[in-house]
This record gives C-alpha cells, structure tokens and sequence, in this order.
C-alpha cells in the first residue's frame, strides 16, 4: 500500500471513529414494583442515553422503596405499624400522594379507598389464600377512608383505630411512570414511554406517529381487544387477570370492594386514558370496584377523561367520549 492510501485509510478509520453516535430509540425493561417495568426513549444526544436509562430505572426503586407495604423500612410500612397509636410525619412526597388517593376516595363516593388493605391483606393470591367470611366481617370496620386523618400542617398521619391498613397498589405504578416521564421531560426528552404492569405514560408522540397501546382480551393474554393511538397521554389498565387464582370455578382476584372486603364481580378490566397517569391508574381501580353506569359517569364528569370496560359476558361499555355517535 502506498503511503498515500495508507493516509487515506487512517482517515478514513478517524472518521468512523470519531463519528457522533446517531440519536435513536432506547429501551430497558426491568422487573420491578412486583410486575414489569419499561422505559423507552428517542435522545438527540446519545452519550446521555446510559445515565437516564439508569436514572429512570432509579426512580422506580425509589418510589418502591418508599412505598411499597412489603418492604419493611418503607416510610409507608412505618406508617401502617404506628399510625393507630401515634400521628406519624411523612415526607411531603408520600403525604401529597395520600392526599391525592383520599381525594379520589371522595370523588369516587369511596369505591377507591386505600384502607381496603385492612381486610386486602388477608389475601395472598401467589398461595391461593382467603380470609373467610368471618375473618372479613372481623376487619371490615377498618376499611374506610375516613379513618384516614392527614394533618397538613404537620405532615402527619393518623389512624383514626386499630386494624387499619393502608396500601397505595392502586396508584403508586401510575405514579412512578408520571414521575419518571418528568426525569425524562426534565432532561429535554421529547418523545418517551414509561410503563409499570398496566400503567403507562407517554410524553409527545412516537416521532411522527402516534403511540400504540393495545388492551388485551382478559381471558387471553396474547389476544388484543382493541388498540389505541395515543399521544402525549397516560394509559392505565386494571384486570382482573393481573393476581388471582380460581377456586370451585370462582375468580378471587386483586381488586377488592370495600363494602364487601370481597374482589369486585362482573367487570374483568377497565382502561382509563387521560393526561395524568397517578389519575389513570387510581381511576382504573375505581372504575372497576364502581361498575360499568356509575364508572362511566365518574369518567364523564371529569374533563380530559376517557375508558373503555369490559364485562363478564364480553361485551363493552366506551365513556361518552369514545362512543361512536
Ligand atoms: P395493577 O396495575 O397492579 O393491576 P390496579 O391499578 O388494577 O393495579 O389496582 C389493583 C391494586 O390496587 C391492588 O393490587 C391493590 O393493591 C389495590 N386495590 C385493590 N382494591 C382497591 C380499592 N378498592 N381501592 C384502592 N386500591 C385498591
Ligand atoms: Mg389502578
């Protein structure tokens, strides 16, 4: 090879090099919060992607760690230890996340209410265990929001008895993928998915398309019922075939009524679509507990709101705005 040419290869090499990496989509599932996690993300500068990928992964353990009723030094596990004897502070996080699901619980004339965990906990779907109907009758009286006091100006919260549980399950997921869309927004991401299980937050669309979410037939987990093409929107879906087992042909699953302390019959999954995913998320499990007529009109009176349930013989039921005219 003549030096000329060996001048050109090197080039030639220091261009490929040197080459800025090109902006593309980056992805990273992990198990998480009890169910699948998933971030994806398009990135003008991709020597960013690795640390947001690892940032966003962060923030839902984070969140969990904070949270969740089944770690034991979770500020959520103290409160539920201590809030019957002593008001107990929280970080401003938790207590405006509290605040937020109490809201619901009167909005939604109590179908959402984080204290079913007073009688919730007696379940253990992976065991296939129940409480009977006595143990139910036993822990009832504790469910009920109202015996869920938060002190603005102390940060406090408090169990207005004993027996009382609380467990933010039907919220904290969709909270976790509206705060990580925000880390990514915050970094100048423009287009982005976060999921958690049935929850999803979508920031701008999938570059010059839309998002598309699919809601699956409850009864088969590779069958889509419908699609959606979503932009800049939160999706959240509850089923009943997320935690359940079956026992003498009856389907004792993860979404329980708080009038009852029994899972919520007739509905096997609700979808909600709206622009905040904390809303979604607890408006799916209100939704379910409410039931198709008085779920659609929760989602109607709420600007911005839409979903779609469907029921035990297959048949479906859209929100106003959803439904063909
Ligand atoms: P997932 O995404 O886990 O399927 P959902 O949004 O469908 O969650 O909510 C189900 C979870 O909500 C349950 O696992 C439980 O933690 C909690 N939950 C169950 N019943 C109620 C209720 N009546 N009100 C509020 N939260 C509930
Ligand atoms: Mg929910």
């Amino acid at each position: 090879m003549r030096p000329a040419q060996i001048h050109l290869q090197i080039i030639l090499l220091l261009l490929v090099i040197c080459q800025p990496a090109l902006a593309e989509w980056y992805t990273r599932e992990e198990a998480k919060m009890g169910t699948l996690v998933e971030v994806q993300f398009w990135i003008d500068e991709p020597e960013d992607a690795a640390d947001l990928l690892d940032a966003s992964m962060a923030e839902f353990d984070r969140i969990e760690a904070l949270m969740s009723t089944y770690i034991s030094t979770s500020e959520m596990s103290r409160v539920n230890a201590k809030a019957a004897e002593v008001p107990q502070q929280v970080s401003a996080e938790l207590f405006d996340l509290l605040q937020q699901a109490l809201e619901l619980s009167a909005t939604s004339d109590g179908a959402f209410d984080i204290s079913y965990d007073s009688v919730g906990y007696l379940y253990d779907f992976r065991k296939r265990q129940r409480p009977d109907p006595m143990e139910i009758a036993a822990h009832l009286s504790a469910v009920d929001y109202h015996n869920v006091v938060l002190d603005e100006s102390d940060q406090t919260v408090s169990f207005t008895r004993p027996g009382v549980r609380i467990n933010l399950g039907g919220i904290a997921k969709g909270y976790s993928v509206e705060q990580v869309i925000k880390l990514l927004r915050s970094a100048g991401v423009k287009h982005a998915l976060a999921t958690a299980g049935g929850d999803t937050r979508i920031l701008g669309d999938r570059r010059n398309k839309p998002w598309i979410v699919g809601i699956r037939d409850p009864d088969d987990s590779e069958a889509i019922f419908t699609r959606l093409a979503l932009t800049d929107e939160a999706v959240s879906t509850s089923g009943d075939y997320e935690r359940f087992f079956i026992e003498d042909g009856k389907r004792y699953h993860h979404i329980i009524s708080p009038a009852d302390g029994k899972p919520v019959e007739g509905v096997r999954s609700v979808t909600v679509i709206g622009p905040n995913a904390t809303m979604t998320d607890g408006l799916s499990t209100s939704v379910f507990v409410l039931g198709p007529q008085p779920g659609i009109e929760l989602i109607d009176s709420l600007p911005g709101y839409e979903a779609i349930i469907i029921v035990g013989d297959g048949s479906w039921f859209y929100s106003t705005g959803l439904s063909p005219d």
